[in-house]
């Protein structure tokens, strides 16, 4: 292409390691930036879910009443601690504007087209010979308890069919059946046949030597702790000692994005939710389907030979500690749906702490901000930035390419805040 960039990168995570990909593809002079190694923060321990079923954004109706009254369980999934903090209380007070049918109702399509269009490019991906990962394409499936749970479930399969996701309801022996090496206690499921699953690790890893051995720079343990701004566009980037340059400046920096944005002088209002999993090696029993044990909210993903459980989501402030007694209430509740994992048998494994980049609304930053005309978000993608990841790499480089974009960005705007 005759339009050649050079593009900084800020955060080498998922979101900017797919951003770094699709720029270096399409012909730009690209550097990646990480303060840690590339891959190593949220990104590294999730649930690997690649998710066009979830079109319903976190900021839901219903989640007000469940977040109080899990407020006062120290064992329950969610937990927000309390502060005076004036950007939690206003992200608090966003997300309360958000937790409406009217919402959902907008956001519905551009999440399905996100994910949807994700997960071709994931398939690209794998399709190719340029990267060789495992991506598995055998859906998602919900699995409940109680009654109220399975009303909910097929409220949202009713509605996943609305918009063209195939979901299918099953009965309890009909979820069983597609999970044949595992014993589920449950009183249904619904099956989401379009959703896979990979091992981000090894995605993420895979790529970075990719472009490493095709030029792209990266630059490890190096952290961006100013920037410098004139006539309305970012000139350069420091880091301790180093001095960057460039023509456009993508910010993909997760959880971390408030601190910088500030010095940009934009606001991006993004909370950490913190989660956490632990991976079992060699699992004696193996799951087939990945699946959400749903009035637990955890995930459970097989990857080749390890099996990961990940749940839970607290507001608590960049803090990577972990609170036993949630954790301990994660442990409690898988063997209520997988009898055959006893709390000993998971118990004695790492646990991985990680902090999702909440917006709150649900929606992720996606694009060019008006004050600063080379300064690109690429941030904000909660609990889906594994899913949005290449979506929002393609996107990134569509919009440096100056060309119209596969996707509207008018919804995701990073100044819709500001
Ligand atoms: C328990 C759990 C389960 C999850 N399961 C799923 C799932 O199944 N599917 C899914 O889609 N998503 C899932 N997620 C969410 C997903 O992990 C995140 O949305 C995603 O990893 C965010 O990617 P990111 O690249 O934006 O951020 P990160 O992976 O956090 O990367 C940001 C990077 O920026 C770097 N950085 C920050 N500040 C600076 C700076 N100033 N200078 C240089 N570098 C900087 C950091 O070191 C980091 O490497 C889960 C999250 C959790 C916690």
């Amino acid at each position: 292409m005759s339009n050649k960039k050079d593009v900084l990168v800020i955060g080498g995570g998922i979101v900017g390691i797919c951003s770094a990909y699709y720029l270096w593809k399409d012909g730009h002079q690209v550097t990646l930036l990480d303060k840690g190694e590339v891959g190593d923060a949220c990104s590294r321990g999730n649930a690997g879910l690649v998710v066009p079923s979830h079109f319903v954004p976190l900021a839901a109706p219903g989640m007000i009443k469940k977040g109080i009254k899990w407020m006062f369980n120290p064992e329950s999934p969610f937990h927000i601690k309390p502060s005076l903090d004036p950007k939690l209380i206003s992200w608090l007070w966003q997300f309360y504007r958000h937790t409406t049918n009217e919402h959902v109702e907008n956001t519905k399509i551009i999440l399905r087209d996100l994910n949807m269009m994700s997960r071709s490019l994931f398939k690209e991906f794998f399709e190719s010979s340029e990267i060789d990962f495992n991506f598995e394409d055998k859906g998602l499936l919900m699995l409940y308890k109680t009654d109220k749970e399975r009303k909910g479930e097929e409220a949202v399969a009713k509605m996943a069919h609305q918009i063209g996701i195939e979901a299918n309801i099953l009965s309890a022996e009909e979820a069983q059946a597609l999970q044949p090496g595992l014993e589920i206690k449950t009183i249904g499921g619904v099956h989401y046949p379009k959703d896979a699953h990979l091992n981000p690790t090894e995605f993420i890893n895979k790529l970075k030597d990719y472009l490493v051995q095709n030029g792209v720079q990266v630059h490890e343990n190096t952290e961006v702790t100013r920037v410098r701004t004139q006539g309305g566009k970012v000139t350069h980037a420091y880091a301790g000692e180093k001095e960057f340059t460039a023509d456009d400046f993508v910010i993909a920096t997760g959880a971390y994005t408030s601190s910088l944005a500030k010095d940009l002088g934009v606001n991006l209002p993004v909370v950490s939710g913190k989660g956490y999993s632990i991976t079992l090696n060699n699992p004696k029993h193996q799951m087939t389907v990945p699946s959400i044990l749903c009035e637990a909210k955890i995930a459970v993903t097989p990857m080749a030979d390890k099996l990961r459980f990940a749940g839970t989501m607290e507001i608590t402030g960049q803090d990577l500690s972990v609170n036993q007694k949630r954790f301990g209430g994660l442990l409690k509740a898988i063997p209520d749906f997988l009898p055959q994992y006893p709390v000993e048998e998971t118990r004695n494994n790492d646990v991985w702490s990680g902090l999702r980049p909440c917006s709150p609304d649900g929606l992720p930053f996606i694009g060019r901000f008006g004050k600063l005309k080379n300064l690109i978000a690429a941030t904000g993608h909660s609990m889906m930035g594994v899913s949005l990841g290449p979506v929002t790499g393609k996107l990134v480089s569509e919009i440096v390419n100056e060309q119209q974009t596969s996707l509207s960005l008018t919804q995701i705007t990073p100044d819709r805040y500001n």
